[in-house]
């Protein structure tokens, strides 16, 4: 599937390599010209470099894990089936206790609740967020876990590299002041090439920085309040739509269609459903966890329908 992907959406290509060319070049700038050349007398070089080094790892292993996973691809029907009696009696459906379950006009499953195509995947995927080049993938039910842990160990990388820079370049121009002049013309070369560095790094975790944390902080968002950007946008556009029929008919807007409203969940059980039910310590990691199954939905097992 990911290969398939990479084909349909080149840019997620573009914004992969771009990842990992990003991360691979911070570490270089910090360790090249960042820890050794201010902290290679002190142990703060191999402090700063394992632990920078280890955000790293683990957002590289949260990336691997949001590309590869499977967002929650609702399964194609087997064989071709006529849905077309399903699509017109959606009340008989709630009388099954399938409510909410529709069949996409796009791929033609059968899909749960809160399931929305995504033309990129060209699949059905279960609780879609939104599909992301920088995963090239979509962010569903299943790798949201991993995606909002990329977006974390991302932002600390961001924090941690602009911390460890304006330092270095602090502890440089006071070296360049107290130090002898002789020495000085000597390392004019690289100085230079050291202070380009500086700013390309700089300005690449100020940007990725902000970008990520604006990131992060909609996904908790869209956690908390139960609602994905996909049902936010839905919402809205319905609420409008309401208001305008209700101004421009004489139909009270009680008797108009109703969005299913979700169950009020408490703020951390909707986190466990996406982090996990172990304990807080474990939301860190890219770790497995059980799959969640919202609102007592098993979504192995289709509803018994009549086709
Ligand atoms: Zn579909
Ligand atoms: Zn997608």
């Amino acid at each position: 599937m990911a290969v398939l992907r990479c084909r349909r959406d080149p840019c997620g290509v573009i914004c992969l390599i771009l990842t990992y060319f990003s991360v691979f070049y911070a570490d270089y700038v910090v360790i090249q010209y960042v820890l050794i050349p201010a902290y290679s007398d002190s142990v703060w070089c191999t402090l700063h470099g394992s632990v920078f080094n280890l955000i790293l790892l683990l957002l590289l292993a949260c990336h691997s894990k949001a590309v590869f996973s499977d967002p929650g691809m609702v399964p194609l029907p087997d064989t071709a089936i006529d849905f077309s009696d399903l699509r017109s009696q959606s009340s008989r459906m709630n009388e099954r206790g399938c409510e909410g379950w529709t069949v996409c006009s796009r791929c033609e499953t059968y899909r749960p609740p809160r399931a929305h195509h995504c033309r990129v995947c060209q699949r059905c995927i279960r609780r879609m967020d939104h599909h992301c080049p920088w995963i090239n993938n979509c962010v569903g039910e299943l790798n949201q876990k991993y995606f909002i842990q990329f977006l974390f160990y991302t932002g600390m990388a961001s924090l941690y590299s602009m911390v460890l820079v304006v330092s270095a370049w602090v502890w440089r121009i006071r070296n360049e002041r107290g130090g002898d002049a002789e020495k000085e013309s000597e390392e004019t070369p690289s100085k230079h090439l050291i202070v380009a560095h500086y700013i390309i790094l700089l300005v690449e975790s100020v940007l990725f920085g902000v970008f990520v944390m604006v990131i992060f902080y909609d996904q908790l968002v869209s956690i908390i309040t139960d609602e994905t950007p996909i049902e936010q946008m839905r919402n809205r556009l319905m609420i409008k739509d309401r208001a305008s029929s209700s101004s421009s008919s004489s139909t009270p807007s009680s008797q108009l269609p109703h969005h299913p409203s979700h169950t009020r969940k408490p703020k951390l059980a909707l986190l466990r459903e996406v982090f996990g039910r172990g304990s807080v310590f474990c939301w860190l990691l890219p770790l497995h966890s059980s799959p969640p199954s919202v609102g007592g939905i098993t979504y192995s097992a289709l509803p018994d329908y009549d086709v």
